[in-house]
């Protein structure tokens, strides 16, 4: 049987009130306008599949291929791809949200998945933060700093920086502000309930908020989640673990010379954070992002490279 190939992709661009034009300056991908708030840089969803640009599956979409040749993902079984990454791009601050669980979304949301996703900062404004988490400390408490729109006590908002991860489970309060720009990987679904929007008119009306469902799922008191792991040295890399749970495994990877990193999961996804170099012979530069399919073999990476992949 022959080996498969790497799957390098286009990604799927989304215009938003809230996005700006940092992924057609940084990355050079194809946007729509000048309001880009993500990029779908690896996904298999039907309406916004990332596209396959080299080899024998150039132009085919990601999710054709999730339909038509599940051998590529290990034969994995389920209708929907299990993850996502995008690339998001915060011109404004997104509203203030949290996701259900796989129980909870199965029961009230049609059977659709929790999300439970997490967020590399690529960079950000020198002011620029982020809210993680709320101070409530009972059920009731949140409850009613809800009912008398308490947000500003409400909700956590932390500093941040480039390079900073943060881990956010099914459960937490959370929003991306204005001037960041992160990787995102998440469990593939898009099951969101809107706590608070800022006040902010679209339209001239505000956006529909959800703060029963937000009540029943938010995880109170908020549980802080631990830091990523301790940076190993090694050979021509240096690797991270940034996270690993029940949805899926993220590592960072920054290659100085080289690094050989087998592939023995069903699928791996890999992006391509900055530098420059090659894996398996095939160029790599800054914005790119692939799918390992199942049993293509190790992938040896030469040159310098920060690299972040995933994996179930
Ligand atoms: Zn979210």
């Amino acid at each position: 049987m022959q080996t498969p190939e790497l799957l390098f992709l286009k990604p799927y661009c989304r215009e938003v009130i809230w996005g700006g034009t940092k992924l057609k300056e940084l990355y050079g991908y194809e946007t729509g306008g000048d309001h880009t708030g993500e990029a779908w840089v690896v996904s298999a969803n039907e309406e916004q599949q990332s596209l396959v640009t080299r080899g024998s599956f150039a132009g085919r979409g990601l999710w054709e291929l999730w339909q038509e040749r599940r051998d590529l993902f290990g034969n994995l079984p389920g209708e929907k791809f299990p993850l996502l990454v995008k690339v998001i791009d915060a011109n404004e601050h997104l509203s203030i949200q949290v996701h259900p669980d796989d129980p909870y979304a199965r029961i009230h949301e049609n059977g659709a998945l929790g999300k439970t996703e997490c967020w590399y900062v690529l960079d950000c404004d020198e002011d620029a933060d982020i809210v993680i988490g709320h101070t409530a400390a009972t059920p009731d408490e949140l409850e009613r700093m809800v009912a008398r729109e308490e947000w500003e006590q409400l909700i956590q908002v932390l500093p941040l920086a480039k390079g900073d991860f943060f881990f956010v489970p099914a459960g937490t309060v959370h929003a991306i502000r204005k001037g960041t720009l992160l990787l995102e990987i998440q469990q593939n679904s898009d099951v969101t309930y809107r706590l608070y929007d800022y006040d902010r008119l679209q339209d001239g009306q505000p956006r529909e908020l959800h703060l029963q469902q937000s009540l029943d799922v938010i995880t109170c008191p908020h549980r802080p989640q631990a830091t990523a792991g301790a940076v190993r040295h090694e050979d021509g890399y240096s690797h991270q673990r940034l996270v690993s749970n029940a949805q899926f495994t993220v590592e960072k990877w920054d290659v100085h010379t080289e690094l050989t990193l087998p592939q023995p999961h069903s699928f791996m996804t890999v992006s391509v954070l900055a530098g420059e170099g090659a894996v398996n012979g095939e160029s790599l530069r800054r914005g790119d992002h692939f799918v390992a399919p199942y049993g293509c073999g190790d992938l040896h990476f030469e040159g310098q490279l920060s690299l972040i992949t995933a994996h179930m």
